[in-house]
């Protein structure tokens, strides 16, 4: 009996799932997350009927590390698979540069490679392997791979991947990527199933969370994308600003005297819907919340949001469907309505009551962009990557025949 272990270690948070492996298929078992790592950890876990099975509070200790959190969820999850061993985990890994367009399984080469495109994604690929590295410490036989974030965009149509900067800057991998790639692909996956008719079409997929992008996909392809040479790039988001213009920086710099280091922390962690508000960077508080500023956040995220879901449409040709999915995607009405109002001259025509009700289909029969709620499944996306590559046929060293 075997068993998967999907991971998503971000800064502050660890996201988990467990899968069963039974012939071939897999079966989640388990899954949660590690907030507040940092400050004060606790973690939740659900099983597959949606029941918490596991709450646990650390006592508040900035000091705790990843590592010693992942050993604890390591402990724990032995616990609850019982029998079934785990026999490899995946990784989201956020940056896989030019090179990467497929998962791989870790070794010392990849790690070093992964490790030059930190300064891409400082906010995440440090975490990323952090937690690769602490996994080969505690389980050092454990096949563990890496499933990029950019992998979905490798193949976007080369004017999308070029920034107006002179030629060599291209050539030196400074370069438009794109990311949320593992929440698209399970995306282009989900719209196969539903509807092939509109899994072939022209789709703007709107991953809406903590961070947030557009991805305007063709036939299920990535061919354009609001992020861009990093996660900085696109729409504003819960604590980054998105899209700035660049002279904000220079004038930062020079006349405000900002080290580099403090325009970083500002533009990752100050700005967006917590910048703006001044109030925080979650939607529900925001909507929740009294303060004019609040509202004027909000304001501007639709208007971001919209603005370049607008954007894309010529990367497309015209516009067939529209996909909302991750936190706020999946779960605020509110903004989805907003959003579709900005582009109801596509022809775009919201039912509001399905809306309301998180429908999975949320136009009406008679609009010409079909508009869904699709929640997304990173995990199960890297689950999946990880049977393919190791199963018996494809792949190497027989970790599943032992
Ligand atoms: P992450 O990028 O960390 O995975 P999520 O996809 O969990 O983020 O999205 C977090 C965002 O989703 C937060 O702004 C949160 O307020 C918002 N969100 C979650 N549930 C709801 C809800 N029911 N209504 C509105 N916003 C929600």
């Amino acid at each position: 009996m075997k068993a998967i272990v999907s991971l998503n270690a971000g800064s502050s948070s660890i996201k988990f799932a467990l899968y069963r492996l039974v012939d071939d298929a897999l079966t989640f078992d388990a899954g949660g997350k590690i907030e507040e790592i940092g400050s004060r950890p606790r973690l939740k876990a659900r099983n597959a009927d949606g029941e918490i099975i596991l709450e646990r509070d650390w006592p508040a200790d900035s000091a705790i590390s990843h590592a010693h959190l992942l050993e604890d969820l390591f402990g724990w999850a032995a616990t609850q698979l019982g029998d079934r061993q785990i026999v490899a985990i995946g990784h989201r890994i956020v940056h896989g540069g030019v090179r990467f367009a497929a998962p791989r399984i870790v070794d010392d080469a990849l790690l070093g490679a992964l490790e030059t495109l930190i300064p891409l994604a400082p906010l995440h690929q440090p975490h990323n392997l952090a937690a690769v590295r602490a996994l080969r410490a505690l389980a050092p036989d454990l096949p563990q791979i890496a499933c990029f974030d950019t992998a979905f965009h490798h193949d976007l149509p080369a004017l999308a991947t070029r920034l107006p900067l002179p030629r060599s800057f291209h050539e030196e991998g400074v370069r438009r990527y794109g990311f949320h790639g593992l929440s698209y692909e399970h995306i282009a996956r989900r719209l196969r199933d539903i509807d092939p008719l509109y899994a072939g079409g022209r789709v703007i997929a709107a991953h809406l969370g903590n961070g947030a992008s557009l991805c305007a996909m063709n036939g299920g392809a990535s061919v354009d994308t609001t992020m861009g040479f990093t996660a900085l790039d696109g729409l504003m988001m819960g604590t980054r600003t998105g899209a700035l213009d660049p002279g904000v920086i220079l004038y930062l710099q020079t006349h405000q005297g900002m080290s580099v280091a403090e325009v970083e922390t500002l533009l990752y962690k100050q700005s967006g819907l917590l910048g703006v508000s001044g109030v925080s960077s979650d939607m529900r508080t925001l909507h929740a919340s009294a303060a004019p500023e609040a509202g004027e956040a909000i304001d501007l995220f639709v208007r971001q949001a919209a603005r370049q879901a607008a954007s894309l449409i010529p990367s497309l040709g015209g516009l067939d469907g529209l996909v909302f999915t991750a936190g706020i995607g999946e779960n605020d009405p509110v903004i989805r309505a907003r959003i579709c109002d900005c582009l109801a001259w596509t022809g775009l025509m919201l039912d509001p009551d399905a809306n309301r009700r998180n429908d999975p289909l949320i136009s009406t029969p008679g609009s010409k962009v079909a508009v869904r709620v699709i929640p997304t499944d990173e995990e199960a996306v890297i689950a999946g990557h990880v049977m393919t590559l190791l199963k018996p046929d494809g792949r190497p060293d027989g970790w599943i025949a032992s």
